[in-house]
């Protein structure tokens, strides 16, 4: 297998929903599904593209309540292309035997390339080749070639190419019996030979979408022009006739563009797309400008993990890369959009913006950190938003949404639906205030990584101070002289109240321990934050957001008497009162069904509740470790009042490992980080698993909605950042790798405050090289041993041995993993 090309030898009804997403093409502006151009919706197909950040509402009725949903609109196809012998009817996918099948989507090009031999009842044979792109190099471009060869026929053939508005939101079965129609089209047009338009609006949102086409058929070098051209309320298509013969083929050629109201530098969509398709290159052009762009982000974002061993690992890894930078890629800069945890890729969590950015931001952040900066942004335009959710819930400073989408309100749905039990379930999810702690942390690391000071003074202090004052009014005084948070969610979805207590009407947990530890973390960086920024301009902000010293000081307060929840021996509680919970017995339902991630949905099926249990669905107070060093863990404890050693740590590790079913992608990565320096062959077999999330739809049915971008570009940061031992800091950046004993060598190239660095890392050495170019010298540290680095020089670290082995760690961790991981049948 090639570590550049994902490929599939068959056509397999059952995996192509899945094969869709994987395969999926984007630029950061749109994204398309990899459905085949002649399917339709059904239950194998699902031909869905998506603008980034296109949201519209609507409202369902579920029972006697009618509920408002924010969806990611699915955008009228440009996909449909179909062909037909001697005016039968049109082939689509089922109709046709499949004779060969190979499918590739090739990461370094960015192209996806199809070839099926395909038999129709007369025994006729035509041979469909195909290659298809979203140009990377023109954000509004997509385009499809497709080559039809008849094998053993001459005569007549029909080709079909159109345009289709009357698609739905449909991607998501549970979703299906909520309001779908997002789209009403105003236009449909045609225009010189071969050239169609399409003009719809998202029916709440008001923006308009644009899709134009132009497609080229020829055959023996000559164009043919379409024979009819139908222009329906919802669709258009060319019809193009030719008579063919025998091995010589037909070439199609199909451009679409995509433009919308909100785009820069417009007049009118539609009048763009149709410009912008008339004077677009051809598809070999086209393929050599996009090509060029890929070549350029791989130049910049690769990563490379040496030996034929790792050939698997080492593709998904760039998969992985792949559809992140399709997600955000430099056309996503001067947009506003977020980082959706699904991609723009299906309709899973309909496209809303959570906290999976924590996971994301740092491998953008090291490589193109003009792109965080973007997204943060997405953040601070809807700090007023947040200010208004927390003054309405009755606190001051910003409350940012679990789940986000166009205005910045709270989206999280109030209801969603057990696909185990068939029943509508209230949602709590919005509990997890976390949320905001995630993007202060996500400021702070960006401006360490950049010195971005610009940034920080006109948005990130703002972002931070609102931040912090929030948690500083939400947490309240206890009889014990210390300070809680009540009522929170912690980032383990499975708890949402105490067992026994409605969580719709009492819900949610105090003291989650994550949030106090956050939430300490973010005012007690405050005036780290201030410092930063001169003088004059400080006080500029203090007065625009009339804080006040004797506030300053009331937040270092809080921040040293937050309470933390311990139980046993120095194990951290996940929130409080956790101890009290029943132990799961594991053995038993592992036996009734196998697969356990999704525990949340077998229990209520049972009519029982994860809240009676520890049980967790994904690292939760392991987040504490996934995100500090020890020692910055250590140190925050310590001005909390709390003694708690390195070991322990591993403790805590253990502890919640044994009691968590990940059911959601982010836990492989955070559990493979934590367990980095302790454990690293239990880390690495981790790794393998989150590598593997996407790619084997190790949830069973999750990545056909969507790719789990946390995931993706948290198993990136893993190679990235946690075997490597960088963290950031101001004065230095630090380095002390320790790679999984199978990776032999690991090599990476980071931006540090405005140098490029070449990391070339092996079981023993470390290279650091600085390429040329004007900078000022970084610091480079690695065990206390440090170096000035200036553009054009390079440094080698010996690396020293550990002293301690990690077999006992190992050996403890060992029987743990894969038993509760569901990994048997997922
Ligand atoms: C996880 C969340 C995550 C979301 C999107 C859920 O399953 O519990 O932590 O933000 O998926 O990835």
């Amino acid at each position: 297998m090639s570590n550049w090309v994902l490929s599939y030898d068959d056509a397999d009804t059952e995996t192509e929903g899945l094969r869709e997403t994987l395969c999926a093409l984007g630029n950061g502006y749109i994204v398309s599904r990899a459905a085949s151009p002649d399917s339709r919706a059904d239950d194998v197909h699902y031909p869905g593209t998506y603008l980034a950040g296109g949201y519209n509402r609507l409202i369902s009725r579920v029972g006697d309540h009618e509920i408002e949903n924010e969806d990611l609109v699915n955008l009228p196809n440009w996909l449909p292309l179909s062909f037909r012998i001697d005016g039968t009817d049109w082939f689509g996918p089922g109709d046709l035997d499949v004779l060969d099948y190979r499918q590739e989507l090739d990461l370094r090009s960015g192209l996806l390339r199809r070839r099926r031999r395909l038999r129709d009842r007369e025994g006729r044979v035509t041979r469909w080749e195909e290659r298809r792109l979203v140009s990377m190099h023109d954000p509004h471009l997509a385009a499809l070639s497709v080559t039809l060869t008849p094998e053993n026929w001459s005569g007549r053939m029909g080709v079909r190419s159109g345009l289709d508005g009357s698609v739905i939101n449909w991607g998501v079965e549970r979703y299906r019996s909520l309001e779908g129609r997002h789209l009403e089209t105003l236009d449909t047009l045609s225009e010189e030979a071969g050239l169609l338009g399409l003009r719809s609006r998202f029916v709440q949102a008001r923006r308009e979408v644009a899709l134009a086409v132009r497609t080229n058929v020829t055959l023996d070098g000559a164009h043919a022009l379409p024979s009819e051209i139908e222009v329906l309320p919802d669709l258009c298509a060319s019809i193009f006739e030719v008579d063919v013969k025998e091995g010589r083929p037909v070439a199609v050629e199909k451009i679409a563009a995509y433009f919308n109201s909100n785009d820069h530098g417009i007049s009118e969509p539609l009048s763009e797309a149709l410009a912008h398709v008339r004077h677009a290159l051809d598809f070999r052009e086209l393929a050599t400008q996009h090509e060029t762009a890929w070549r350029h982000l791989w130049e910049e974002f690769d990563i490379k993990i040496g030996s034929e061993e790792n050939s698997s690992a080492q593709l998904k890894l760039r998969l992985h890369i792949f559809h992140l930078l399709q997600t955000a890629s430099g056309h996503s800069v001067d947009t506003d959009v977020g980082m959706p945890p699904r991609g723009w890729h299906g309709e899973a969590y309909r496209g809303h913006i959570m906290w999976d950015e924590l996971f994301i931001f740092p491998y953008l952040t090291l490589r193109m950190p003009v792109l965080t900066r973007a997204l943060l942004r997405y953040r601070s335009r809807r700090l007023d938003e947040a200010r208004r959710a927390a003054r309405e819930a009755g606190f001051s400073g910003a409350m940012f949404p679990w789940q986000s989408g166009s205005s910045g309100r709270e989206e999280s749905q109030r209801v969603h639906l057990n696909p185990k039990s068939g029943r509508w379930i209230p949602d709590n999810s919005h509990r997890q205030r976390h949320i905001g702690s995630a993007i202060a942390y996500n400021v702070w690391e960006y401006v360490q990584a950049t010195d971005d000071r610009a940034f920080l003074r006109d948005y990130g202090a703002e972002l931070f101070c609102e931040i912090a004052r929030f948690w500083a009014s939400v947490a309240e005084e206890r009889p014990d002289g210390r300070y809680g948070i009540r009522g929170v969610m912690g980032p383990d979805e499975f708890h949402t109240a105490y067992p026994g207590i409605d969580p719709s009407t009492n819900g949610g947990l105090d003291n989650n321990a994550y949030t106090n530890f956050m939430a300490a973390w973010v005012l007690s960086h405050v005036d780290d934050v201030l410092e930063l920024i001169p003088w004059d301009e400080r006080q500029q902000l203090c007065d625009r957001l009339d804080l006040t010293e004797e506030e300053l000081r009331h937040w270092e307060d809080v921040s040293c008497r937050l309470f933390m929840p311990f139980h046993d021996d120095g194990i951290i509680s996940q929130f409080e009162g956790y101890e009290k919970l029943e132990e799961f017995d594991w053995e038993k339902f592992r036996a009734d069904y196998g697969n356990l991630q999704r525990l949340d949905r077998i229990l209520e099926a049972e009519g029982d509740d994860p809240n009676n249990y520890k049980v967790s669905k994904q690292a939760d107070v392991l987040m504490i470790f996934y995100l500090f060093s020890r020692e910055e863990i250590q140190r925050i404890f310590e001005r909390m009042g709390y003694s708690f050693g390195g070991d322990n740590i591993f403790d805590n590790i253990q502890y919640y490992m044994n009691r968590t079913s990940h059911g959601s992608t982010l836990s492989w990565v955070a559990h493979a980080w934590v367990l980095a320096r302790a454990d690293r062959q239990t880390s690495w077999e981790l790794a393998l698993k989150a590598l593997d999330a996407d790619v084997s739809d190790i949830q069973g049915g999750t990545t056909p909605e969507g790719i789990h971008l946390g995931a993706m570009a948290g198993t990136v940061d893993l190679v990235q950042r946690c075997y490597t031992g960088l963290e950031l800091r101001s004065e230095a950046l630090l380095l002390n790798p320790r790679l999984p004993e199978e990776v032999e060598r690991l090599e990476a190239t980071v931006r540090y405050r405005g140098q490029v660095l070449d990391l070339d890392i092996t079981q023993d050495c470390l290279k650091v090289s600085s390429r040329i170019m004007t900078a000022y010298p970084v610091t480079v540290s690695y065990r206390g041993q440090s170096r000035q680095i200036s553009p054009g020089q390079s440094f080698n670290f010996r690396l020293i041995p550990e002293i301690k082995p990690d077999r006992t760690a190992r050996e403890r961790a060992q029987e743990r993993v894969g038993e509760y991981t569901g990994s048997s049948d997922a």
